[in-house]
C-alpha cells in the first residue's frame, strides 16, 4: 500500500493551511463539513495522526475516532431532523477513497431523498458556516 502523503488536502486543513468549517476538535480528532455535501449536514471526522487508511490507524485512536463519530452523528441527526443516518468510510482508490487521509463520512438522511453523487455540488460557504455553528452548538448542549 502507498505511504502517507503529507500534502493531501486534509493534512493541509489540519495544519491550518486551508480553511474548513469546523464542527469539533479534540487532541486526537478534527471534524468539519464536506465542501461538496452529498446531503445537508455531510460531515467528515478525521484523526489528527497522519494515517492514510483504516488499516494504518492505531486501534486506540480508531476507537476514539468512532466514539467521536457517534457523538457528532447524534448531534447531526438532531440538527438536521434526520430520519436516518449513513456512515461511510473508503480506503484506497479501489475502495472509493479520493483524499488520502483517513476520514469517516456522516450523512444525515431523509426518507426518500437519495444521496447526491460525489463531488457534484459545491455548497455555499455561508450555508456551511451556519450549519457548522449549529452542529458545534448541539455538541455543547
Ligand atoms: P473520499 O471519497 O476520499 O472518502 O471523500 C473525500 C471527501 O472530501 C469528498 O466527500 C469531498 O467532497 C471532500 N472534499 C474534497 N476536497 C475538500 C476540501 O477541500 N474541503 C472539504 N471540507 N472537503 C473536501
Amino acid at each position: 500500500m502507498p505511504s502517507y502523503d503529507p500534502n493531501n488536502i486534509f493534512a493541509k486543513i489540519l495544519r491550518g493551511e486551508l480553511s474548513a468549517h469546523k464542527v469539533y476538535e479534540d487532541d486526537k480528532t478534527f471534524s468539519f463539513l464536506d465542501i461538496m455535501p452529498r446531503t445537508p449536514g455531510h460531515t467528515l471526522v478525521i484523526p489528527k495522526a497522519p494515517v492514510r487508511t483504516f488499516l494504518d490507524i492505531a486501534p486506540d485512536d480508531l476507537a476514539h475516532l468512532i466514539k467521536v463519530t457517534q457523538r457528532i452523528a447524534r448531534a447531526a441527526v438532531k440538527v438536521f431532523a434526520a430520519d436516518g443516518l449513513t456512515i461511510q468510510q473508503f480506503n484506497e482508490p479501489a475502495g472509493g477513497q479520493v483524499v488520502f487521509h483517513l476520514h469517516v463520512h456522516i450523512l444525515p438522511r431523509q426518507t426518500g431523498v437519495p444521496l447526491k453523487p460525489p463531488a457534484t455540488f459545491k455548497e455555499d460557504s455561508a450555508v456551511l458556516s451556519d450549519q457548522a455553528l449549529k452542529l458545534a452548538a448541539a455538541l455543547k448542549g
